[in-house]
């Protein structure tokens, strides 16, 4: 059990991205764009954050970029939520600073496996990253 953030402007995403944390027990906070969710990221200093790429305003790789230069959150993990898989994205999302990525269209079984893997205590990790 985490307390995880979703950073998520698309409601569809976000109501199935809820169901399924809290299925697995999760905490949820949300925001719908960067700005809220930078702020909410500091305040409430979620386990885990869940950015989705492409929001109204700054971007999610912006706003990441955000996160790991702040002392306060640069060490909350960054999952990024990315319809785009091509070549050369995951670089790109991983140069940004995000600690992993999540393709769209959720599939449930690789959302949790890959959330499970940031949110596992310590130790009984045995899953490479
Ligand atoms: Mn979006």
């Amino acid at each position: 059990m985490a307390r995880i953030l979703v950073v998520e402007d698309n409601p569809a995403n976000l109501k199935l991205a809820t169901f399924l944390l809290e299925s697995a027990g999760h905490e949820v906070l949300s925001a719908p764009d960067a700005e809220a969710g930078l702020a909410l990221a500091r305040g409430a200093q979620p386990a885990l954050i869940l950015m989705d790429i492409q929001l109204p305003g700054m971007d999610g790789l912006e706003a990441t970029g955000e996160l790991k230069r702040d002392g306060a959150t640069r060490g909350i993990p960054v999952i990024a939520l990315t319809a785009l898989a091509m070549k050369g994205d995951e670089e790109r999302i991983l140069a940004a600073g995000c600690d992993g990525y999540i393709a769209k269209p959720i599939d449930y079984r690789s959302f949790l496996a890959t959330v499970g893997r940031f949110t596992a205590p310590r130790g009984a990790d045995q899953s490479p990253r």
